[in-house]
C-alpha cells in the first residue's frame, strides 16, 4: 500500500492558546521550505485543527520523512493510507490488507496476498483499534467501528492480541468527509518549536564543531538564525571559508535559509598581535569579535548572539574568559552549550550531520596569532588597559572590518 499523505504531530505548540495559529503557521511555513528541496509535488496543509502533507506525485519515502525530521515543532509523522468509503466490509478489507503490509502478518483466512516473505513474519502482536468519526453521518459510531473492526482483525491473523491499554500497535481509522485515513506507525520529529516564532539571533560561525550545534539548539527553540564568520585572508584560505558556508547550509537544513555575514577580521588582528601582549591576544581579539557580531546583529533586527563556548574547554572558555569576552556587549548572549562536555557536543554534531565538515582540517583566524600561553584567567582591569594601547588605530579598523561585510545568503 502507498502512503497517500502524512500527518504531523506537534506537541508543545499546540500548548500556545490563542497563539496556536501563529506556531502552526509558522511549522508549515518550514515544511513547505523543507519539502521544496525533496522531489515531488507536496501540499502542506491544516484542516480541523490537524497538519497535514498531501502527496500529490510519485516521492521517495526516505526523503520525505527525512526532511520532515529536520523540522521544528514537530514530534511525530505518520504515514497515512487513504481509502474510499465503500462500505464497512470493503473497509475492514483494507484495515487488514493494510496491516498484513505494514506489519508483515500472516492471514489465518487462507486469502494470503503475496507479498510476505517467511523469515520475518510476525506471529504475535497486540493492537487497538482508535476509530475517529470527522464525519458524523458515518452509520456506525465510533465505538462500534472500534468492535467490529477488532473482531475482523482477530478473525483474520490469528497471533494478534487485543490491548487496550498498552498495544503495540495503536491503528487509528479517520473518518472524514471525503475519504478515510488509516495510519499506526509514527516516526519520530526532532521538537522543538518551529523556527521564526522565536525571534532572530546572531551565531558566530566559525569552521569548529561547536559552533554550528549551538546554531542547532538555539534554532530548536524556534529562533530564526543569521550567522558571522571571521576570516583573516592570506592567513585563512577560500577553503576554511567554504567550510563555513557549507556548515551554514548544513544548519539551514533545519533552521531555514541563513544570512551569513563574512567579516575580514586580519587588520584588527594584525594591529592587537603588534600592540597588545601576546598571552592576551585571543581574549582581545575574541572580545573584538563580539563587538562586531553585536554592532552587525543590532543592524540585522537580532536579539542576541549565539556562541559555540563550553566552559572549561579552552583557555578562552574558563569563568574569567567568559567575564572579559562577555563584558563588552550588552546583548544577550546565548552559550547552549555551556555545560557540555565534548563528546556531548560530538554526539550532536554527529546526529546532525555537521560533524565530518566540522573536522575537515582548514586552518582557523583564531588559531593562526594564538600564543603558546594564553592567559586563562584574564583580570578584565589588565585586558581594558592593554586595549587603550589600540585606541588610535581601533575606531577606523572597526569602521573598515565592517565594511567588508560580505553577505552570503545560504539554503
Ligand atoms: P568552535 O568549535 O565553534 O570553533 P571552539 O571550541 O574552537 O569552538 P573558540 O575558537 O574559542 O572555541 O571559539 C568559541 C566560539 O567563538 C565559537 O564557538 C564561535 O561561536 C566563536 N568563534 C570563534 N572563532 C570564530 C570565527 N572565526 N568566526 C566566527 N565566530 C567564531
Ligand atoms: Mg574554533
Amino acid at each position: 500500500m502507498t502512503y497517500t499523505s502524512f500527518l504531523i504531530k506537534y506537541a508543545e505548540i499546540a500548548i500556545k492558546g490563542k497563539n496556536r495559529y501563529v506556531f502552526e503557521d509558522a511549522l508549515i511555513k518550514q515544511m513547505r521550505y523543507a519539502l521544496k528541496k525533496v522531489e515531488g509535488e507536496f501540499e502542506v496543509s491544516k484542516t480541523q485543527g490537524r497538519v497535514h502533507v498531501e502527496c500529490l506525485s510519485d516521492y521517495d519515502y526516505d526523503e520525505v520523512t527525512q526532511a520532515l525530521s529536520r523540522v521544528f515543532g514537530i514530534t511525530g509523522i505518520c504515514p497515512v493510507v487513504h481509502v474510499k468509503d465503500e462500505g464497512f466490509d470493503r473497509l475492514a478489507e483494507d484495515v487488514i490488507r493494510y496491516m498484513e503490509d505494514e506489519y508483515r502478518l500472516k492471514r489465518t483466512d487462507g486469502e494470503q496476498a503475496g507479498s510476505s516473505g517467511e523469515a520475518d513474519d510476525k506471529e504475535k502482536l497486540t493492537f487497538k483499534v482508535n476509530c475517529r468519526r470527522a464525519r458524523k453521518n458515518y452509520p456506525m459510531d465510533s465505538q462500534e467501528v472500534n468492535m467490529a473492526m477488532g473482531e475482523r482483525i482477530l478473525d483474520a491473523f490469528s497471533g494478534v492480541k487485543v490491548d487496550v491499554h498498552a498495544p503495540e500497535v495503536l491503528l487509528t481509522i479517520e473518518i472524514r468527509d471525503e475519504s478515510i485515513y488509516i495510519y499506526s506507525r509514527i516516526i519520530p520529529g526532532p521538537g522543538g518549536m518551529p523556527v521564526g516564532t522565536g525571534g532572530k539571533a546572531m551565531l558566530l560561525l566559525s569552521g569548529g564543531i561547536d559552533s554550528p550545534v549551538a546554531g542547532y539548539m538555539i534554532a530548536k527553540r524556534g529562533v530564526k538564525l543569521e550567522a558571522v564568520y571571521f576570516h583573516a585572508p592570506p592567513y585563512t584560505s577560500e577553503r576554511a571559508k567554504q567550510k563555513v558556508v557549507d556548515l551554514a547550509g548544513l544548519v539551514a537544513r533545519y533552521a531555514g535559509p541563513i544570512t551569513l555575514h563574512v567579516i575580514n577580521f586580519t587588520d584588527i588582528q594584525l594591529e592587537i598581535y603588534e600592540k597588545c601582549p601576546h598571552d592576551e591576544l585571543t581574549i582581545i581579539m575574541r572580545r573584538y569579535m563580539m563587538r562586531i557580531a553585536e554592532h552587525i546583529a543590532g543592524e540585522s533586527q537580532c536579539l542576541g548572539l549565539i556562541t559555540g563556548e563550553s566552559l572549561g574547554q579552552v583557555a578562552s572558555q574558563t569563568m574569567q574568559s567568559l567575564a572579559a569576552t562577555n563584558e563588552v556587549c550588552t546583548m544577550p548572549v546565548y552559550r547552549p552549550l555551556i555545560g557540555f562536555d565534548k563528546n556531548e557536543i560530538i554526539k550532536i554534531s554527529e546526529k546532525i550531520d555537521t560533524y565530518e565538515t566540522s573536522i575537515l582540517p582548514f586552518e582557523d583566524c583564531c588559531t593562526i596569532f594564538v600564543a603558546k600561553h594564553p592567559v586563562t584567567k584574564p583580570n578584565v582591569n589588565i585586558i581594558r588597559r592593554s586595549e587603550t594601547k589600540l585606541t588610535e588605530t581601533i575606531d577606523e579598523l572597526f569602521r573598515k572590518a565592517i565594511e567588508t561585510d560580505e553577505v552570503i545568503v545560504v539554503s
